[in-house]
């Protein structure tokens, strides 16, 4: 292991293991810093857009193996608008991949160990300095570690520390996510179930069979009313009136954020990627392929910077279009009220849809 990189990648995360992988791909020594363990566990409904497996793989250079899928391991998209399961229906012909979200990550970084990038475990950023090149300093199980770089890259998640340390004091607001696990129970089919009413989310809330377990889930703004546990009360008894959902034994609860609102490239050369920058869909909360996808454009404005470009105008010419992308979402999302989401609903099933 060096203790000088052209790269360090912080957070082993879908975000940081494919920017890693891009980097080890155009010859560049790269180290991957991650705080949790091998087969760490992130919350996360765990699907993903039809298209994503095309991009994935031709970003990364492997298919998705299937032992990374859950079951089934297809689904269908079905929407229900306020007014509740009347007016539901199907999206006919959209498919959904439903994967296991720790064994997907796991498998991303072992991508990353083949390609030569140096994954360290258990190893916590916790500041960068700048000199003539970049120093970072993390906490590892060995003891504090301090690498030599020139780029770094943050893919710490919504509650990056690399963006800590950028110092510009960016407001960076979240949404919190709830999520619960139950036996499936109900009239539930193999559909991702996205679900819209304003007092159980100002956003959305959704459930996914996965595994002979029902993963139900809701964004809420934080101290803001309804609060995650009233809205979680709420969307299981809307659940149970419209799916027969019976919600007897919980298997696990989780809370967590998304971004809701931010974006931040970076500066000179550390440049910011998935969460970690604020590329998550506001409206749907999905953020895998985004990371991905930022992951991509990161080691390209890395590639244009060994030429001689400026790292950083480079990356934000690149992602404004993603960035353009999650701020109109945004706007959008927040500016829906039952009424605008009702007939949200009715477009998107008009488009060749089936009604249940
Ligand atoms: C409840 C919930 C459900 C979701 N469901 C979906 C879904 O179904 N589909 C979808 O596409 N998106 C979903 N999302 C969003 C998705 O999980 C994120 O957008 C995605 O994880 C972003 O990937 P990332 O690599 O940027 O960050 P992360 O996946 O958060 O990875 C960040 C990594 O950085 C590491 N890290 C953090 N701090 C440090 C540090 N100081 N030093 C070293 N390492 C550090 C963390 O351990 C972590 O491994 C969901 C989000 C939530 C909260």
């Amino acid at each position: 292991m060096s203790s000088r990189y052209d790269v360090i990648v912080v957070g082993g995360g879908p975000a940081g293991a494919s920017t890693a992988i891009c980097c080890a791909e155009l010859g560049l020594r790269v180290a991957l810093l991650e705080k949790g363990a091998p087969n760490r566990h992130k919350p996360c409904g765990g699907v993903l857009p039809w298209v994503a497996s095309d991009i994935i793989e031709s970003i990364i250079g492997e298919a998705i193996p299937e032992r990374v899928y859950s079951n089934p391991a297809t689904l269908g998209l079905h929407y229900t608008p306020p007014s509740g399961k009347a007016n539901s229906g199907e999206m006919r012909g959209y498919k959904i991949h439903n994967i296991h979200r720790d064994k997907f990550d796991q498998w991303l970084r072992d991508l990353a160990v083949d390609a030569q990038v140096d994954v360290m475990y258990n190893t916590r950023f916790t500041l960068f300095e700048e000199s003539r090149n970049l120093r970072v300093h993390a906490d590892s199980a060995k003891g504090p570690l301090s690498l030599g770089t020139k780029y770094v890259v943050g893919a710490d998640g919504v509650r990056s520390s690399v963006r800590g340390c950028l110092k510009r004091q960016a407001q960076t607001p979240v949404m919190l996510v709830g999520q619960e696990t139950w036996p499936l129970t109900g009239d539930f089919r193999d559909f991702f179930y996205g679900l819209f009413r304003e007092e159980i989310s100002p956003i959305y809330a959704y459930a996914i069979p996965k595994d002979e377990t029902l993963i139900i889930g809701l964004g809420v703004k934080p101290r803001e009313s309804p609060n995650l546990d009233e809205a979680l009360v709420r969307f299981r008894a809307w659940l149970s009136q419209e799916f027969a959902f019976k919600p007897d034994t919980r298997l696990e609860r989780e809370v967590w954020a998304i971004p809701f609102g931010y974006f931040e490239p970076g500066q000179d050369n550390v440049v910011m990627v998935g969460d970690a920058a604020g590329l998550c869909n506001p409206l749907s909360g999905e953020g895998i392929r985004l990371g991905i996808e930022s992951g991509e454009v990161a080691s390209s404005a890395i590639a244009a910077a060994e030429s001689g470009k400026s790292l950083i105008d480079t990356f934000n010419s690149e992602i404004s279009g993603m960035a353009d992308m999650v701020r109109g979402t945004y706007d959008f999302a927040c500016g829906l009220d039952d009424k605008g989401r009702e007939q949200f609903v009715l477009e998107e099933l008009s488009r060749g849809t089936m009604r249940t």
